[in-house]
């Protein structure tokens, strides 16, 4: 099977065996023959998998007649980032090297004036992240009704993103007529419906199952610890045993990718840090970095990473189980592509439960614990019972010594001890009414101070960890704890972690 039967022009054709990709991916196979015919089409597969190539052969081959007049750009491709924007310019680059077209890319972070002169000379192609298109729309720079064909790319992370509405009015701004090319790696909902509000007709490509993972990915998990320098000490330990060429590590929030790339750069590693708080030169830099073999690990949030055409990461390490199950797949769609062997493992630590869970379900496999299957008890009581599986060390007794009563005469401190930590957490988990409400006089009391004393340091992980000191290990042993009788809130006790000194980071 080669490209030749696909309908692209002969132009396009020769660019793409330059380009030395010589049999097209299932999604372009499917995609392109409907997008050549000038049909709306929506097209569903995982990352890495050429959605980029679905839509830049057609568009080439589309665009070959006519030409673009001043600020009346002919095509518009929306994509979530700067750095995916940037991609796609390369891919223009590349496969539309036997065209005179003009491409302007229009990112943030970038000065609007060079943006300005391309389009003031004529754009044939834009592609723009949304706000930055509606900053360039809104000063009068660009008119959007001649906009022939509108790809709207990575629309699920478009949507995490919290760029659906900048979309909407971007499409209610296109002429009527055009085509629209839709490209996501997963279909949620609210996917669907603006797909359904402004695709017409479309041909729905759907590659693989919604949501798998590559086959070609080995995927293990690691229990961790909740202790933020335990969890990294758990996450060197896995990095050091595992043979890694190179790996993205992925956290869940920007201000811990800042202190896992120190932490990994004290150690000694080769490693580098993409964020969304870091300017347009610094990212790009880092990406030729990781790119080009100078630096072998890369600490990324989502945001930062989503979609990046990195070809051949060898690992991923999941420092944070993601808050959404999505996320898992593209985190992990970084490594095993283009049919090569991946590797991807996971800390999870134990009020991860839940969210592993969800992603289980949506892999509908079991991924394979690195040190043995989980327990029944880590089943039954940490993850359900307990619904956020925070109540760590009754847990942890529980796996350890095997079936001591969760509900023992300490429940209650416990879960104060947990309500605190929410307190200072970002809003990541639902929470049960149970702990929302619980209207303790004696715990409110404590309120403030858990809140003053754990401020500047990590919240819920900073109360654990004084609480149990930082176990090396996922496995360590349990403190033992002194009987106490039964009591309401905390009684007279006050944990120990209350009485430390406040750190100001
Ligand atoms: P997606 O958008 O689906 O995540 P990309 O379009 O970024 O994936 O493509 C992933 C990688 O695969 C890129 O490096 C791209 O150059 C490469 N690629 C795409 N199509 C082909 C092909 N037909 N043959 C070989 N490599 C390809
Ligand atoms: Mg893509």
């Amino acid at each position: 099977m080669s490209f030749s039967h696909l309908g692209l022009s002969p132009k396009v054709l020769s660019a793409v065996t330059a380009a030395g990709f010589e049999t097209p991916t299932p999604i372009q196979n499917q995609a392109i023959p409907h997008a050549v015919a000038g049909r709306d089409v929506l097209g569903i597969a995982q990352t890495g998998t050429g959605k980029t190539a679905s839509f830049v052969l057609p568009m080439l081959t589309r665009l070959e007649r006519g030409r673009a007049r001043a600020r009346m750009p002919r095509s518009l491709i929306l994509e979530p980032t700067r750095e995916l924007a940037a991609q796609v310019a390369e891919h223009f680059e590349t496969l539309g090297k036997n065209h005179k077209l003009t491409v302007a890319l229009l990112i943030g972070g970038v000065s609007y004036e060079d943006q300005d002169r391309k389009l003031d000379r004529g754009a044939d192609v834009v592609i723009a992240t949304p706000g930055r298109l509606l900053d360039h729309f809104e000063r009068g720079k660009l008119l959007l009704n001649g906009i022939e064909i509108h790809v709207v790319d990575e629309a699920d992370r478009m949507l995490d993103m919290g760029f659906i509405p900048d979309i909407e009015r971007i499409c209610k701004l296109l002429p009527f007529t055009r085509q629209t090319l839709f490209f996501s790696a997963t279909m949620p909902p609210e996917i669907q419906r603006l797909a359904d509000k402004f695709l017409h007709n479309p041909a729905r490509v759907e590659v693989a199952p919604q949501a798998t993972a590559a086959a070609t990915i080995v995927q293990r998990l690691k229990r961790a610890p909740d202790d933020p320098a335990a969890k990294r000490e758990a996450l060197r330990a896995l990095m050091r045993e595992i043979d890694v060429k190179n790996a993205i590590i992925f956290c869940n929030r920007k201000k811990d990718v800042g202190i896992l790339f120190r932490s990994l750069q004290r150690h000694g590693f080769s490693v580098g840090a993409l964020h969304g708080d870091m300017d347009q030169r610094q990212r790009m830099a880092t990406l030729d970095a990781f790119r080009n073999g100078q630096i072998a690990f890369l600490a990324a949030s989502d945001v930062a990473a989503r979609g990046l055409d990195i070809p051949d990461v060898s690992h991923i390490f999941n420092y944070d189980v993601p808050i959404h199950p999505e996320d898992y797949v593209h985190r992990i769609g970084r490594t095993g592509r283009a049919g090569r062997e991946g590797y991807a493992a996971m800390l999870v630590t134990p009020r991860d439960m839940k969210a592993l869970k969800a992603i289980e379900k949506l892999l509908r496999q079991d991924i394979e614990w690195i040190d043995g299957p989980q327990t029944e008890a880590e089943d039954a009581e940490g993850f359900d019972a307990r619904s956020n599986g925070r109540h760590r060390r009754g847990r942890r007794g529980n796996r350890n010594k095997g079936g001591q009563a969760p509900q023992d005469g300490h429940g209650n401190v416990q879960r104060h001890d947990t309500q605190a930590q929410d307190k200072g957490e970002e809003r990541r988990t639902e929470h049960s009414g149970r702990r929302e409400k619980s209207g303790d006089p004696k715990r409110d009391q404590h309120k403030p101070h858990h809140h003053g004393d754990r401020k500047p340091t990590h919240g819920p992980q900073a109360a654990a960890s004084s609480e149990r000191p930082a176990p090396a290990r996922a496995t360590a042993k349990p403190q033992p704890q002194p009987p106490r009788p039964k009591q309401q809130g905390m009684g007279d006790h006050v944990p120990a972690f209350m009485m430390r000194p406040v750190r100001v980071t």
